[in-house]
């Protein structure tokens, strides 16, 4: 039913996790995918070799720190010289670190801020002549259920994917009606990033939380965020897609 043949599109950290869910999906319905990663570049490599080819334009990879401000340049430099055109931006680089605000690192405030909010303003401005090249532009941040309701000793974290729901709400309503942006939020999603977490037992009582039961996989969060892409949903902008097995929203 969806099908993105002929979309362009790039997803930030796309080397693992939710990013290269987010790829392989894309890839399955017809796009083709830009996988920008960091530094790990034979992962990012797998994840290229394992995406379903596109009819005539090859995916491909690009290696930028986002955490610096060039980064987002130089990827969307890779955009231009590649694609000229870009259908479909997926923000969704993050670090989740600890920082309680009584022992308040300004080191590691600086890092996740330069990342998890800096470096999507950036991406985003600097895609904007490409998304305005397409009849269906779309932009999709990946924020998470702490930037509605706040996570205890990640206060820096959540403050900077809440800042995202607000940027989503801003740029839906400045790039109308070229370019629609929404966030999708997940909840606990089993990658790299919260494996710590489940670690030790952590995971059964997290599960226990959740209503639907169970953590989600990396694709529970790739299946919103292609349909946020996609025409089917053409008329969504300004969106925050709650993909957390019922977790409590608020409070
Ligand atoms: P992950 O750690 O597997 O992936 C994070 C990605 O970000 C990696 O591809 C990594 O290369 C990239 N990245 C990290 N630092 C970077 C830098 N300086 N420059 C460029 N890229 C960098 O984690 P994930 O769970 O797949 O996270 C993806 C997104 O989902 C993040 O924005 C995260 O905040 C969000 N999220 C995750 C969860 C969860 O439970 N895993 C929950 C809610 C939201």
């Amino acid at each position: 039913m969806i099908d993105l043949d002929g979309y362009r599109v790039l997803v930030t950290g796309g080397g693992r996790g939710i990013g290269a869910a987010c790829c392989r999906l894309f890839a399955e319905v017809g796009a083709a995918v830009c996988v920008h990663y960091r530094n790990r570049e034979g992962a990012a490599g797998s994840v290229l070799e394992s995406l379903r080819t596109s009819a005539n334009q090859p995916h491909f990879k690009v290696a930028a720190d986002l955490s610096e401000p060039p980064g987002a340049d130089a990827v969307l430099d890779a955009i231009g010289r590649t694609w000229g055109r870009l259908d479909c931006l997926v923000n969704n680089a993050g670090i989740w670190v600890r920082n309680p605000l009584t022992e308040l690192d300004p080191q590691l405030l600086n890092e996740t801020w330069a990342l998890n909010a800096r470096a999507v303003f950036l991406c985003s401005a600097a895609a904007v002549p490409f998304l305005e090249q397409s009849v269906d532009g779309s932009i999709v941040n990946i924020g998470s259920t702490a930037g509605q309701r706040g996570e205890a000793m990640y206060s820096p974290y959540a403050a900077s994917k809440g800042a995202l729901i607000a940027a989503t709400k801003s740029w839906s309503s400045e790039l109308a009606p070229r370019i629609r942006v929404n966030c999708v939020a997940p909840g606990w999603v089993d990658t790299e990033l919260s494996a710590e977490a489940f670690a030790e037992g952590g995971r059964e009582a997290i599960e226990e939380t959740i209503p639907l039961g169970r953590v989600a996989s990396p694709v529970d969060i790739a299946g919103p965020v292609v349909f946020l892409a996609s025409q089917l949903a053409r008329h969504v902008t300004g969106e925050v897609l709650n993909v957390n097995g019922g977790s409590v929203l608020a409070g």
